[in-house]
């Protein structure tokens, strides 16, 4: 639904040249909820604002909807009627809102449908339809400056729906909410790509956001991605970073010396546990179960669990591949560790999650 190649934008100011994206492949499928996280200065706003061409990218090719709108004449300031035509079919949420202070609810709404030439008595009904969808049809009068944070940003994105897109691209809608205004934000985001079948690529820089929201994400860094996916393929690929903070069991703690550390995740209604003991068993080693957490991510049950098996990795080779075998997701932290910190692992529980 939304795909650009090769994308890069260089910001040229005062003499300086900052390149803000550098090749970005990006690939959000029809009707997923896409996270883009990343840390300030990422190229995260850079790369939503390209997508819906506010910004002409220096190079490369932004697609939505079938529509290469990197091909269509104009630029972030003139575009060409192809171009405004494609963009009415991308809405768009602002982490400050951006309403019109003097309008009320409804004129706001109304906004974008003025400039498609809808008359009076249509808009009325639209921007009406509009507020009831976003939970705020006695508001219609009320002017933004009467409105809490949450209020305002639901008007924000009944006016990004105004113009029927199949697209929603939201810049930090949440960043500048509250926890439980943004988790009803977050869940009126879910039911409108459940019931329109919006498409919607999200910016954020909260990982929490991710977890409840989206099934698909990418890790920004320096101007690219540096790692993207399946929420589901994510927490199964073997060292990913962004699983890592999707669900972290704390910090690894030190490795006593001789012993391999592994962390073990599952999906779904199973649990690790039946594996370990049989691991014991079948093995007759001793494995010290150091932490574990369950979580719902993208709406799915995750488990980890952090074990220790005595002997090295090497002598571990045979459990491992017996584990794997049954289609559980084994990481081996040990390489990954100093072994020198000092004696004994430090039990960790993810504070977030219950434990098993
Ligand atoms: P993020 O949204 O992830 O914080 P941005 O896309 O806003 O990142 O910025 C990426 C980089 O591009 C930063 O180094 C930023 O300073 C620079 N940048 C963003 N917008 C402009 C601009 N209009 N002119 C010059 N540099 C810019
Ligand atoms: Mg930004």
């Amino acid at each position: 639904m939304i795909t650009t190649k090769a994308l890069t934008k260089v910001y040229r100011s005062q003499g300086r040249e900052v390149t803000a994206l550098d090749g970005v492949d990006l690939s959000v499928r029809e009707g997923e909820v896409y996270g883009v996280v990343g840390t300030s200065g990422a190229g995260k706003s850079t790369l939503i604002r390209c997508v819906n061409m506010l910004e002409r990218p220096t190079s490369g090719t932004v697609t939505v909807d079938g529509v290469e709108l990197t091909a269509l004449p104009g630029g972030e300031h003139r575009a060409g009627r192809e171009l405004r035509a494609a963009r009415r079919r991308i809405g768009m949420v602002f982490q400050h809102f951006n309403l019109l202070s003097s309008r009320t609810v409804q004129e706001n709404v109304e906004l974008p449908l003025e400039i498609t030439g809808l008359d009076r008595h249509e808009r009325r009904r639209k921007a009406a339809e509009l507020l009831d969808l976003v939970g705020l049809g006695d508001k219609a009068r009320s002017h933004p400056g009467q409105l809490s944070g949450g209020q305002k940003q639901r008007v924000g994105i009944a006016r990004a729906l105004a113009g029927d897109p199949r697209v929603l691209l939201s810049d930090e809608a949440t960043s500048a909410l509250d926890p439980e205004t943004t988790r009803s934000i977050l869940r009126l985001l879910r039911d409108l790509n459940q019931q329109l079948g919006l498409t919607v690529l999200l910016i954020t820089h909260e990982m929490d956001v991710i977890k409840s929201v989206c099934d698909s994400a990418a890790l920004m860094r320096g101007g690219r991605i540096v790692e993207a996916g399946t929420l589901t393929d994510l927490l199964a690929a073997e060292g990913s970073e962004l699983a890592r903070e999707l669900f972290p069991l704390g910090a690894p703690g030190a490795a006593s010396p001789g012993s391999t550390v592994l962390e073990i995740t599952f999906q779904g209604e199973s649990s690790a546990q039946p594996f370990v003991s049989q691991l014991a068993r079948t093995y007759q080693i001793d494995i010290n179960i150091l932490g574990a957490a369950v979580e719902t991510i993208g709406g799915r049950l995750v488990g980890r669990m952090r074990v220790e098996l005595p002997g090295d990795h090497q002598d571990n080779v045979v459990p491992i591949g017996h584990l794997r075998e049954q289609g559980l997701q084994v990481d081996v932290l040990n390489t990954n560790l100093d072994t020198n910190l000092g004696p004994g692992l430090t039990p960790s529980l993810n504070p977030n999650g219950a434990a098993v």
